[in-house]
Protein backbone atom coordinates (compact mmCIF):
# COMPACT_ATOMS: atom_id res chain seq x y z
CA UNK A 1 0.00 0.00 0.00
CA UNK A 2 1.55 3.05 -0.85
CA UNK A 3 -1.37 5.59 -0.62
CA UNK A 4 -1.35 8.68 0.63
CA UNK A 5 -0.45 8.74 4.77
CA UNK A 6 -4.14 8.92 6.38
CA UNK A 7 -4.11 11.69 9.34
CA UNK A 8 -3.57 9.03 11.53
CA UNK A 9 -3.60 5.49 12.13
CA UNK A 10 -6.42 3.79 10.61
CA UNK A 11 -7.84 1.29 12.74
CA UNK A 12 -9.76 0.34 9.54
CA UNK A 13 -6.29 0.38 7.53
CA UNK A 14 -4.77 -1.77 10.59
CA UNK A 15 -7.57 -4.48 10.16
CA UNK A 16 -6.74 -4.92 6.48
CA UNK A 17 -3.52 -5.66 6.87
CA UNK A 18 -3.32 -7.79 9.47
CA UNK A 19 -6.05 -10.26 7.61
CA UNK A 20 -3.55 -10.26 4.78
CA UNK A 21 -0.48 -10.72 7.52
CA UNK A 22 1.42 -13.70 7.29
CA UNK A 23 3.16 -13.98 10.76
CA UNK A 24 6.55 -15.87 11.54
CA UNK A 25 7.22 -16.41 7.41
CA UNK A 26 10.07 -14.91 6.37
CA UNK A 27 9.50 -13.16 2.91
CA UNK A 28 11.47 -11.69 0.44
CA UNK A 29 10.83 -8.35 -0.55
CA UNK A 30 13.68 -6.72 -2.27
CA UNK A 31 17.26 -8.41 -3.62
CA UNK A 32 18.86 -9.53 -0.20
CA UNK A 33 16.30 -8.01 1.95
CA UNK A 34 14.16 -10.49 4.11
CA UNK A 35 10.91 -9.37 6.08
CA UNK A 36 9.59 -11.24 9.50
CA UNK A 37 6.06 -9.81 10.95
CA UNK A 38 5.77 -9.97 13.93
CA UNK A 39 2.12 -10.82 15.69
CA UNK A 40 2.27 -7.41 17.37
CA UNK A 41 -0.40 -5.64 15.72
CA UNK A 42 -1.85 -2.96 18.08
CA UNK A 43 -3.56 0.44 17.23
CA UNK A 44 0.01 2.42 16.19
CA UNK A 45 1.84 -0.42 15.24
CA UNK A 46 -0.77 -1.56 12.27
CA UNK A 47 -0.24 -5.18 11.02
CA UNK A 48 2.62 -5.76 13.70
CA UNK A 49 6.25 -4.94 13.82
CA UNK A 50 8.77 -5.77 10.46
CA UNK A 51 11.77 -7.49 10.95
CA UNK A 52 14.55 -7.21 8.51
CA UNK A 53 17.30 -9.51 7.57
CA UNK A 54 19.35 -7.74 4.98
CA UNK A 55 22.75 -8.88 3.34
CA UNK A 56 23.66 -12.34 1.41
CA UNK A 57 26.16 -14.32 3.13
CA UNK A 58 26.77 -12.10 6.18
CA UNK A 59 23.48 -10.63 7.14
CA UNK A 60 22.10 -7.63 9.62
CA UNK A 61 18.93 -7.65 11.63
CA UNK A 62 17.38 -4.53 11.75
CA UNK A 63 15.04 -3.57 14.17
CA UNK A 64 14.81 -6.94 16.31
CA UNK A 65 10.81 -6.02 17.24
CA UNK A 66 8.92 -7.69 21.00
CA UNK A 67 10.88 -10.37 22.98
CA UNK A 68 7.95 -13.08 21.80
CA UNK A 69 9.98 -16.13 21.39
CA UNK A 70 7.79 -17.04 18.86
CA UNK A 71 9.13 -14.20 16.57
CA UNK A 72 12.76 -14.68 17.71
CA UNK A 73 12.35 -18.05 16.10
CA UNK A 74 10.87 -16.97 12.63
CA UNK A 75 13.88 -14.64 12.22
CA UNK A 76 16.57 -16.80 13.29
CA UNK A 77 15.11 -19.06 10.45
CA UNK A 78 15.17 -15.79 7.77
CA UNK A 79 18.89 -15.90 8.76
CA UNK A 80 19.21 -19.63 8.14
CA UNK A 81 22.72 -20.36 9.48
CA UNK A 82 24.23 -16.86 8.09
CA UNK A 83 26.55 -15.15 9.98
CA UNK A 84 24.62 -12.24 11.48
CA UNK A 85 27.22 -9.15 11.41
CA UNK A 86 24.97 -6.84 13.65
CA UNK A 87 21.97 -6.09 15.05
CA UNK A 88 20.32 -2.68 14.50
CA UNK A 89 17.83 -0.82 16.75
CA UNK A 90 15.77 2.08 15.12
CA UNK A 91 14.62 3.26 18.69
CA UNK A 92 13.84 1.68 22.46
CA UNK A 93 10.03 1.62 22.14
CA UNK A 94 9.02 -1.49 23.28
CA UNK A 95 7.75 -2.95 19.87
CA UNK A 96 11.40 -2.78 18.43
CA UNK A 97 14.13 -3.25 20.44
CA UNK A 98 13.53 -6.22 23.48
CA UNK A 99 14.42 -8.85 20.85
CA UNK A 100 17.68 -7.23 20.28
CA UNK A 101 19.21 -8.98 23.54
CA UNK A 102 17.60 -12.57 22.65
CA UNK A 103 19.09 -12.35 19.40
CA UNK A 104 22.14 -10.94 20.34
CA UNK A 105 22.49 -13.88 23.03
CA UNK A 106 21.52 -16.44 20.14
CA UNK A 107 23.79 -15.30 17.18
CA UNK A 108 26.70 -13.63 19.03
CA UNK A 109 26.10 -10.35 16.91
CA UNK A 110 26.75 -6.90 18.26
CA UNK A 111 23.67 -4.29 18.83
CA UNK A 112 24.13 -1.47 17.77
CA UNK A 113 21.88 2.06 18.26
CA UNK A 114 22.22 5.59 19.07
CA UNK A 115 22.34 5.17 22.65
CA UNK A 116 19.78 4.67 25.74
CA UNK A 117 17.44 7.63 27.13
CA UNK A 118 17.86 9.22 30.20
CA UNK A 119 15.39 8.53 33.02
CA UNK A 120 15.13 12.47 33.43
CA UNK A 121 13.10 12.69 30.63
CA UNK A 122 11.22 9.05 30.79
CA UNK A 123 9.61 10.39 34.06
CA UNK A 124 7.58 12.76 32.04
CA UNK A 125 6.19 9.71 29.81
CA UNK A 126 3.79 6.81 29.62
CA UNK A 127 4.75 5.85 26.59
CA UNK A 128 5.68 2.27 26.01
CA UNK A 129 9.73 2.61 26.35
CA UNK A 130 12.37 -0.30 26.45
CA UNK A 131 13.91 1.79 29.23
CA UNK A 132 17.18 -0.98 30.29
CA UNK A 133 17.83 -1.29 26.21
CA UNK A 134 21.74 -0.05 25.89
CA UNK A 135 23.42 -0.79 22.39
CA UNK A 136 26.37 -2.63 22.50
CA UNK A 137 27.54 0.16 19.79
CA UNK A 138 26.66 3.24 20.16
CA UNK A 139 26.27 5.37 16.81
CA UNK A 140 27.07 8.53 15.72
CA UNK A 141 24.93 10.11 13.09
CA UNK A 142 26.49 9.78 9.75
CA UNK A 143 28.50 6.49 11.51
CA UNK A 144 29.01 3.86 9.30
CA UNK A 145 29.37 0.17 9.49
CA UNK A 146 29.97 -2.56 6.91
CA UNK A 147 32.31 -2.83 3.72
CA UNK A 148 32.43 -2.77 0.08
CA UNK A 149 28.95 -2.92 -1.63
CA UNK A 150 27.19 -3.46 1.81
CA UNK A 151 27.31 -0.89 3.82
CA UNK A 152 25.26 0.64 6.86
CA UNK A 153 24.97 4.83 7.28
CA UNK A 154 22.86 5.53 10.63
CA UNK A 155 20.67 8.69 10.61
CA UNK A 156 19.98 9.98 13.87
CA UNK A 157 16.37 11.28 13.06
CA UNK A 158 14.80 12.70 16.36
CA UNK A 159 11.34 13.71 16.39
CA UNK A 160 8.75 10.67 16.69
CA UNK A 161 10.96 9.63 19.92
CA UNK A 162 14.58 10.74 21.01
CA UNK A 163 17.08 7.80 20.11
CA UNK A 164 15.36 7.06 16.94
CA UNK A 165 17.75 6.21 13.74
CA UNK A 166 16.97 5.71 10.34
CA UNK A 167 19.57 3.48 8.46
CA UNK A 168 20.77 3.89 4.74
CA UNK A 169 22.02 1.60 2.59
CA UNK A 170 23.95 3.57 0.21
CA UNK A 171 25.08 1.07 -2.28
CA UNK A 172 21.93 -0.53 -2.42
CA UNK A 173 19.66 2.45 -2.67
CA UNK A 174 18.10 1.42 0.41
CA UNK A 175 16.27 3.08 3.56
CA UNK A 176 15.43 1.72 6.66
CA UNK A 177 13.06 4.23 7.79
CA UNK A 178 11.99 2.98 11.13
CA UNK A 179 8.78 4.65 12.74
CA UNK A 180 9.68 7.98 11.18
CA UNK A 181 8.04 7.55 8.01
CA UNK A 182 6.03 3.97 8.22
CA UNK A 183 3.94 2.15 4.87
CA UNK A 184 0.26 2.62 6.49
CA UNK A 185 0.29 5.42 7.99
CA UNK A 186 1.76 8.75 9.31
CA UNK A 187 3.65 8.40 13.10
CA UNK A 188 2.87 10.18 15.67
CA UNK A 189 5.01 12.95 16.95
CA UNK A 190 3.83 13.37 21.13
CA UNK A 191 5.97 15.64 23.30
CA UNK A 192 7.86 15.20 25.15
CA UNK A 193 9.48 12.19 23.16
CA UNK A 194 8.60 13.50 20.44
CA UNK A 195 9.24 17.15 19.17
CA UNK A 196 7.77 18.49 15.34
CA UNK A 197 10.50 20.58 14.96
CA UNK A 198 13.04 18.00 15.54
CA UNK A 199 10.55 15.45 13.43
CA UNK A 200 10.80 17.93 10.12
CA UNK A 201 14.41 18.55 10.43
CA UNK A 202 14.30 14.67 9.98
CA UNK A 203 12.30 14.67 7.18
CA UNK A 204 15.00 16.91 5.65
CA UNK A 205 17.82 14.64 6.33
CA UNK A 206 15.94 11.32 4.53
CA UNK A 207 14.71 13.67 2.20
CA UNK A 208 18.79 14.81 1.46
CA UNK A 209 19.81 10.32 1.54
CA UNK A 210 17.46 10.28 -1.55
CA UNK A 211 17.02 6.65 -1.06
CA UNK A 212 14.76 4.85 -3.53
CA UNK A 213 13.07 1.94 -1.67
CA UNK A 214 11.81 2.61 1.84
CA UNK A 215 11.92 -0.42 4.41
CA UNK A 216 9.28 1.25 7.04
CA UNK A 217 9.07 -0.77 10.47
CA UNK A 218 5.21 -1.12 10.05
CA UNK A 219 3.19 -1.36 7.04
CA UNK A 220 4.11 -2.41 3.37
CA UNK A 221 7.86 -1.58 1.64
CA UNK A 222 7.42 2.09 -0.19
CA UNK A 223 8.83 2.18 -3.47
CA UNK A 224 9.01 5.68 -3.93
CA UNK A 225 10.68 7.04 -0.95
CA UNK A 226 11.19 10.69 -1.43
CA UNK A 227 7.46 10.98 -2.89
CA UNK A 228 6.49 9.87 0.38
CA UNK A 229 8.56 11.74 2.86
CA UNK A 230 7.11 14.75 0.77
CA UNK A 231 3.95 14.00 1.52
CA UNK A 232 4.08 13.16 4.95
CA UNK A 233 6.01 16.94 5.50
CA UNK A 234 2.94 18.15 3.54
CA UNK A 235 0.53 16.54 5.74
CA UNK A 236 2.27 17.66 8.93
CA UNK A 237 2.26 21.62 7.63
CA UNK A 238 -1.19 21.42 6.59
CA UNK A 239 -1.94 20.36 9.68
CA UNK A 240 0.12 22.72 11.56
CA UNK A 241 -1.32 25.85 9.22
CA UNK A 242 -5.02 23.82 10.96
CA UNK A 243 -3.68 24.22 14.48
CA UNK A 244 -2.68 28.16 13.89
CA UNK A 245 -5.85 28.97 11.97
CA UNK A 246 -7.91 27.58 15.11
CA UNK A 247 -5.88 29.83 17.49
CA UNK A 248 -6.35 32.44 15.53
CA UNK A 249 -9.96 32.15 16.29
CA UNK A 250 -9.36 31.81 19.84
CA UNK A 251 -9.46 28.20 20.08
CA UNK A 252 -6.31 26.76 22.18
CA UNK A 253 -7.23 23.65 23.72
CA UNK A 254 -5.30 20.95 22.11
CA UNK A 255 -9.26 18.91 22.54
CA UNK A 256 -10.72 21.19 21.24
CA UNK A 257 -7.97 21.46 18.66
CA UNK A 258 -8.70 18.24 17.80
CA UNK A 259 -12.52 18.62 17.28
CA UNK A 260 -12.11 21.18 14.87
CA UNK A 261 -9.66 19.68 12.22
CA UNK A 262 -9.69 15.52 12.84
CA UNK A 263 -12.65 14.40 11.01
CA UNK A 264 -14.30 11.20 11.80
CA UNK A 265 -11.26 10.54 14.38
CA UNK A 266 -11.97 7.13 16.55
CA UNK A 267 -12.52 7.97 20.28
CA UNK A 268 -9.69 6.01 21.61
CA UNK A 269 -7.20 7.90 19.44
CA UNK A 270 -8.31 11.03 20.83
CA UNK A 271 -5.64 11.55 23.34
CA UNK A 272 -3.15 10.52 20.42
CA UNK A 273 -4.94 13.06 18.18
CA UNK A 274 -4.16 15.31 20.94
CA UNK A 275 -0.55 14.84 21.54
CA UNK A 276 -0.13 15.61 18.18
CA UNK A 277 -1.72 18.79 18.76
CA UNK A 278 0.42 19.80 21.33
CA UNK A 279 3.55 19.34 19.11
CA UNK A 280 1.91 21.53 16.67
CA UNK A 281 1.34 24.23 20.05
CA UNK A 282 4.57 23.19 21.51
CA UNK A 283 6.64 24.39 17.92
CA UNK A 284 4.53 27.55 17.95
CA UNK A 285 5.40 28.56 20.86
CA UNK A 286 9.35 27.39 20.32
CA UNK A 287 9.81 25.75 23.81
CA UNK A 288 11.02 22.73 22.31
CA UNK A 289 15.05 23.94 23.59
CA UNK A 290 14.49 22.55 27.17
CA UNK A 291 13.19 19.36 26.24
CA UNK A 292 16.40 19.31 23.45
CA UNK A 293 18.73 20.05 26.71
CA UNK A 294 17.54 16.79 28.46
CA UNK A 295 17.53 14.56 25.66
CA UNK A 296 21.17 15.55 24.40
CA UNK A 297 22.36 15.45 28.28
CA UNK A 298 20.95 11.62 28.81
CA UNK A 299 22.32 10.11 25.70
CA UNK A 300 25.04 7.69 27.32
CA UNK A 301 27.26 6.32 24.15
CA UNK A 302 29.00 3.54 24.50
CA UNK A 303 31.62 3.41 21.58
CA UNK A 304 31.07 6.47 19.61
CA UNK A 305 31.76 5.72 15.51
ZN1 LIG B 1 7.97 4.13 17.80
Amino acid sequence: MTETPSHIPSPIVAAQLRDEAKYGIPQQVAPGVVRVLANNAKDYTGPGTNTYVVGDEKVWIFDPGPDDPAHVRAVIAAVGGRKVSGIFITHTHLDHSPAANPLARITGAKTYGFGKLSGDILAFTDEDVDADFCPDVALACGGVVGDDDWQVMAIHTPGHFPNHMCYALPHKGLLLSGDHVMGWSTTVVVPPLGHLGEYLDSLDKLEAGGSRLMLPSHGPVVEESVSRIRDVREHRMMRHAQVKECMGRGITHPAQIVTEIYEGLTPRLMEAAEGCVRAHLELISETGEQRLQAVRQGTEPVQAL
